[in-house]
């Protein structure tokens, strides 16, 4: 985007697409012209416009009268169901914003989360919030059938107000808050250019809700007259996930890019089933996508890449045969957003040179919660091109636009689909007694996989036990944020200028890679053996080998679990697979549910007659 035209362009794009509108007028509007059209189903539940507006519309009557008033900010604690979308839309109406929990979250990062969002109450689910053991005021949400009555909320929140506050991964060791206004959602998600979706369409909402993909899974249908179609499982796995787009005829569908290749090199059967596949967190492989291309022609899939200051997506591109030949674009800025390639002095790169892109346009963020120095070092009004955000992001531009991407310009980086500072982690560590330093890295064991892998020097004294340490982390750290290995050295290596040497640390993790001696298997165990090694991407000899040992995280717990399914015909849950995560516990639930499997078959019943 270096020419004054094209910049003429992008700010002209900007004023005619701008959504004047907050959320639940959305949803009102649709309530008013297509009442009984499908709005939000999930197992138990099934909501029309109208049955949704009127839901939330009561729920924030109560929520009003419990003290909420506009402005506030209040956070919200659910599993993921129909209600969630109610609660959401209610909190709107009654004028606070939402700030969206993880139950799986540990105390300490909810408590921050919290106290940088400034929200002043927590809202949601009873057993959860008890669970959770939040600090500061709670308030369990009624049941649909305890809330009377509606009082005429007033007009709603404008696209000016808060909508949600969403955290990412901060290199200092706090995850920043970002501050999401309604008109960037609504503008990101209404009469969409970049991806087909109509009244007719049913979109799946899988995401966690702390995660920005969960806003387009939910909002592009909601703003279009479409349906959400509510995953309640958890964690769901791939075949979960199949069966949910099945039963509930779902056309369209967000994937993480790490989930995406996994469901692609196996060629999911969800392909078959969406008509429109949006990808986006990571890089694209080319050979996925074009194997996908392949195998469903059909499939509309699209790469969406951006950062969440900028509202999910700030440039998308759909994806055909040819672009796989090399990397996947990531496309051109949409709905709003403007690119800006510019070199270290702030100034436009030469044409289809690198540069760090920087997104300006009406959909960025307010800025960080309560950190107004690190907004302004982000944010910035550049002198003639306007309010600008600085992705980190290393891309370059193609004659007609189109951006390839081609990195970080610092350490920040991508795993399942989670962004994530090593300094956050490095600074967790660093906390603990017996750590004088610590760095992170991220190691590939296969294409297809990501790890953390730590290494830390011992302060004076007795040398710490790594699983003792990453133990400890967890008490601190969500999930995505403890790494998979930890190896205690005696110092880090550092380059020429001093600084830590990324990678010759992820050489010496590849080294550091432990491989177990040798020990006889059952059959039954080596069939389950055979099936980790292809996932893990190491050789699995043990039958006391631990999946969470060997690196297993839950992305690959979901590939292990569906190639258990292919190879041995059995269904494990996840909850099942985490309680005993060894070989042998693995072929001991293999083994019960083969058993219980043949027993219930009858021993006369008559073969298959379709030849199965
Ligand atoms: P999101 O949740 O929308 O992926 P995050 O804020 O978590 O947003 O992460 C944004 C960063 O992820 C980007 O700055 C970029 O480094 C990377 N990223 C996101 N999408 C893509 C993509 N399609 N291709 C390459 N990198 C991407």
């Amino acid at each position: 985007m270096t020419n004054p035209e094209t910049l003429l362009d992008d700010r002209k794009e900007t004023t005619v697409t701008v959504a004047r509108t907050g959320l639940p007028a959305l949803v009102a509007r649709h309530a008013a012209h297509t009442p009984h059209a499908l709005a939000v189903a999930d197992g138990d539940t099934t909501l029309t416009y109208a049955q949704l507006a009127d839901a939330a519309r009561r729920l924030a009557t109560y929520l009003h009268q419990q003290g909420v008033r506009p402005g506030d900010f209040v956070a919200l604690l659910m599993p993921r169901s129909a209600r969630t979308v109610v609660a959401q839309l209610a909190l709107w109406w009654a004028g606070a914003a939402c700030v969206p929990l993880d139950p799986a979250h540990p105390r300490p990062r909810t408590a921050a989360m919290l106290e940088d969002s400034g929200a002043t109450l927590t809202v949601g689910d009873s057993k959860l919030l008890e669970a959770a053991g939040t600090p500061g005021a709670t308030l369990a949400l009624p049941g649909d059938e305890q809330l009377a009555y509606a009082q005429t909320p007033g007009d709603g929140p404008g696209p000016d107000d808060t909508a949600f506050v969403m955290f990412t991964s901060g290199s200092t060791g706090r995850p920043k808050g970002v501050a999401i206004r309604h008109g960037a959602i609504a503008e990101l998600v209404t009469d969409p250019t970049y991806v087909t979706v109509t009244a007719r369409d049913r979109v799946l909402l899988h995401s966690p809700a702390t995660f920005d993909g969960s806003t387009f899974e939910v909002w592009s249908a909601l703003a279009n007259g479409a349906a959400v179609v509510v995953c309640t499982t958890e964690r769901p796995s791939f075949e979960d996930l199949a069966k949910e787009v099945e039963r509930h005829g779902v056309t369209v569908a967000f994937f993480t890019t790490a989930l995406f290749h996994q469901l692609a090199a196996r060629r999911s059967r969800v392909f078959s089933l969406l008509r429109t596949v949006v990808v986006g967190g990571e890089a694209m492989a080319a050979q996925h996508a074009r194997a996908v291309l392949r195998a469903f022609p059909w499939v509309e899939l699209v790469n969406g890449y951006g950062p969440t200051e900028a509202t999910t997506f700030a440039t998308t591109h759909r994806v055909v045969d040819a672009d796989c030949d090399g990397p996947v674009p990531i496309g051109r800025p949409m709905a709003g957003a403007t690119s800006h390639i510019l070199d270290e002095a702030f100034l436009p790169v030469a044409d289809g040179a690198q540069g760090e892109l920087w997104i300006g346009g009406s959909r960025l963020a307010r800025g960080y919660t309560r950190r107004p120095e690190l907004t302004a070092e982000r944010f910035v009004d550049h002198p003639t091109l306007g309010r600008l955000y600085r992705t980190g992001d290393l891309v370059s531009a193609r004659p007609d636009g189109v951006l390839d991407f081609h990195g970080r310009t610092d350490d920040q980086v991508k795993v399942r689909g989670f962004r994530i500072e090593p300094g956050e982690i490095e600074h967790a560590l660093r906390e603990q007694p017996e750590v004088d330093d610590a760095a992170v890295t991220v190691r590939r064991p296969t294409p297809d996989d990501a790890r953390l892998a730590a290494f830390v020097v011992a302060a004076p004294g007795p040398v710490p036990r790594p699983d003792a340490l990453l133990a400890r982390l967890t008490a601190t750290l969500p999930a995505h944020l403890v790494p998979a290995e930890l190896t205690v050295v005696d110092r880090l290596p550092l380059t020429t200028s001093g600084k830590v040497d990324r990678r010759a640390l992820a050489d010496l993790a590849t080294a550091a890679e432990a491989i177990g001696a040798a020990e006889p298997l059952t059959p039954l165990q080596q069939a389950v053996a055979d099936v980790w090694s292809r996932s893990l991407g190491c050789e699995v000899t043990r039958p006391d080998a631990d999946f969470l040992d060997l690196g297993g995280h839950s992305l690959l717990a979901l590939v292990v679990a569906e190639e258990l399914r292919e190879d041995l015909g059995v269904e494990l849950s996840l909850p099942d697979f985490f309680t005993t995560p060894t070989v042998a516990g693995h072929a001991a639930l293999v083994e019960r549910a083969l058993l219980a499997a043949h027993t219930d078959l009858h021993p006369d019943a008559p073969k298959d007659t379709d030849g199965h």
